[in-house]
């Protein structure tokens, strides 16, 4: 699954190629995928305008005209790729996502389940191996209850995630497990597996620890690890997933940069301790048992 740097690289490479186009046509062969009949869907949105691209925790959303806008969750394997309207190479294409799987010029491919097509006859492919993405249609007012629904917490990388919000959050939860408590959205959005570990071994704490059993110059570095870990992968372009144009499958660059996810066995950068891995929660973690405590 995706998690913030991922969705962000592909939100920043989509809102370059999108914005300002207009939209001619839209078609879908997996009505689960969205959240009215093809038909009405189509009608509400030919001829509209995009006029942002953002992102919403680990959603995309497509600002169109007339108060109207495009929700989308790439869930496990959903993928967007926006091609020119002549594909000769991969440069005429911004892939995000999960990996591409029929390569670039073979598009729409069997995974093609949504597909937007502009005026300028550049199109916009919603691929999607396993089908549990979706691609929903919702006024501002709709947006704004379904988000409120979600009841989501802070934004890690907006203003409104301060260090106040941490301790408060932390504070709320005095019982969980720190590992947990990151990948929890209702506390933090945005954050998988992948970070999680990434932030723990930067705050030089185990994954297990208590919530309430860390002290203030803790708590500062679990606040520091998680915008410094998130902008770094950010920067480049993720770990996993990346908005690319040359390459098709390659990870983002930021798995080059993990210093415990997926190292189990390995050792410690820093100290040369093997790498442990452990289940908390049901989901595996990495972590230095020298390092962190
Ligand atoms: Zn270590």
């Amino acid at each position: 699954m995706p998690e913030l740097p991922e969705v962000e690289t592909v939100k920043r490479g989509l809102a370059k190629s999108l914005k300002n186009k207009v939209i001619k046509d839209f078609d879908c062969d997996w009505q689960k995928m969205i959240n009215y009949p093809l038909k009405d869907y189509r009608d509400k949105i030919l001829g509209l305008i995009v006029i942002d691209v953002e992102r919403i925790a680990k959603m995309i959303k497509i600002k169109l005209s007339d108060n109207l806008n495009i929700l989308i969750h790439l869930k496990m394997t959903g993928q967007l790729v926006f091609s020119q309207p002549e594909i000769t190479e991969e440069k005429d294409c911004v892939i995000g996502g999960h990996p591409i799987i029929e390569g670039f010029n073979c598009l729409p491919n069997k995974y093609t389940h949504a597909k937007f097509i502009f005026t300028d006859n550049s199109h916009l492919f919603f691929n999607d191996v396993r089908k549990f993405g979706w691609v929903r249609l919702f006024n501002d007012q709709e947006l704004k209850d379904q988000i409120a629904k979600l009841n989501m917490g802070a934004e890690p990388l907006r203003s409104e995630f301060t260090l106040r919000y941490l301790q408060n959050k932390l504070k709320s939860r005095p019982k969980s497990k720190i590992k947990p408590f990151l990948l929890d959205p209702k506390n933090l959005v945005g954050i998988g597996n992948i970070y999680s570990d990434e932030i723990c071994y930067f705050a030089k704490i185990s994954p297990e620890r208590l919530v309430k059993s860390f002290k203030k110059n803790e708590i500062e570095l679990i606040y520091k690890g998680i915008q410094a870990i998130l902008k770094a992968s950010i920067k480049e372009q993720g770990t996993t997933f990346r908005d690319y144009r040359n390459s098709s499958g390659e990870p983002g660059g930021y798995a080059k940069k993990l210093k415990v996810y997926g190292r189990n066995g390995q050792p410690c950068l820093k100290c040369k301790q093997i790498i442990n891995k452990t289940k908390i929660a049901g989901r595996t973690s990495s972590f230095c048992p020298n390092c962190q405590k």
